[in-house]
């Protein structure tokens, strides 16, 4: 098969193993910055090109898109669609995975477990979102944050309010949510592909922080999941609409909680922690499930 990897940079661990997997069963690869194309948007011929020339033909394109490119990457992507190529992960569910509070108000109704979260825009409103997530400690987000940046612990009912206030006064937009401390600064990354967890690892934060971001120096190891982990992050997938993901659950006392879905998780860590060929079973997956204009939306919502 002809498949396009849409990322901004070739030597990224991520980017290098999925050409490698592809190339060594066989298949052409070429990697494509997103912000180097641009397309004519067309319903009879829709096209896409790079410094003057048009992209060949794909079958299939791997969108590792970044956060900080991410409207710009899903238009591109859709247009891939758009023209028939199958996408590993559709637009519409990346573009689902990047906002924090959509995702968990999509993840909710189908009752999957998530700490409870508050969501307001008012400064007087403030008060009573604080108890509404159970009182401090609690954990503000902003809702595009990625790598653990925008992500903050208040331990205090006044620190909660103020870290609550600034953010609002820069029109940032944040979320509130109960700190589960019983997790202990750890969570479990569980790298699903379909159906199935194909790799998971708990990562530890550094001592006196409770991030457990492998960017912000968190450890990964090898984890177990019990069978509700599993079934959790597989629903979590599924709900997103992603055919690959990282989902991220804390252990709490109530069971698995998803903190988010990521729609380009990284291989590096998982595929070190674990040992496992992740690459190699998502080109597997591609193999078995791609199909020419296979998308369930083709750019649509
Ligand atoms: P990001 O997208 O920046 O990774 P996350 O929501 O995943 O943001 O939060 C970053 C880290 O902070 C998580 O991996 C986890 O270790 C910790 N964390 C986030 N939310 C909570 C919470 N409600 N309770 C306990 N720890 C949390
Ligand atoms: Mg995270």
């Amino acid at each position: 098969m002809r498949i396009a990897i849409l990322s901004r940079n070739a030597d990224l661990y991520s980017t290098r193993r999925l050409k490698e997997a592809a190339i060594e069963c066989g298949h052409e690869v070429r990697i494509i910055d997103v912000l180097k194309c641009y397309m004519n948007i067309n319903i009879q011929n829709p096209s896409i090109h790079v410094k003057g020339v048009e992209l060949p033909p794909f079958d299939v394109v791997i969108p590792r898109i970044g956060a900080s490119v991410t409207t710009y990457g899903t238009a591109v992507l859709r247009q891939f669609e758009m023209m028939g190529v199958y996408p590993l992960n559709e637009s519409v569910a990346i573009t689902r995975s990047r906002d924090k509070l959509r995702s968990l108000q999509l993840l909710s109704r189908k009752g999957i477990g998530l700490p409870v979260t508050g969501y307001a825009n008012k400064p007087s409103d403030i008060p009573d979102l604080i108890d509404m997530v159970g009182g401090p400690p609690l954990v503000v987000k902003l809702l595009e944050g990625t790598q653990g940046i925008g992500v903050v612990m208040a331990e205090t009912r006044k620190a909660a309010e103020s870290v609550i206030e600034a953010f609002m006064g820069l029109k940032a937009d944040i979320m509130v949510q109960e700190y589960i401390s019983e997790s202990g600064g750890a969570d479990i990354r569980c790298l699903v592909i379909g159906d199935k967890v194909v790799a998971a690892m708990q990562r530890q934060a550094q001592p006196g922080e409770f991030r457990s971001n492998l960017h912000r120096g968190g450890t990964a190891t090898l984890a177990r999941l019990s069978p509700a982990e599993r079934s959790t992050a597989v629903r979590a997938a599924k709900t997103m609409g992603l055919n690959v993901a990282g989902g991220d659950i804390l252990r709490s006392n109530h069971g698995p909680l998803v903190m988010e879905v990521n729609s380009s998780p990284g291989l590096e860590g998982i595929e070190t922690a674990t040992g496992k060929d992740v690459a190699g079973n998502i080109i597997q997956f591609i193999e078995k499930n791609a199909r020419q204009s296979r998308t369930k939306t083709r750019g649509q919502g």
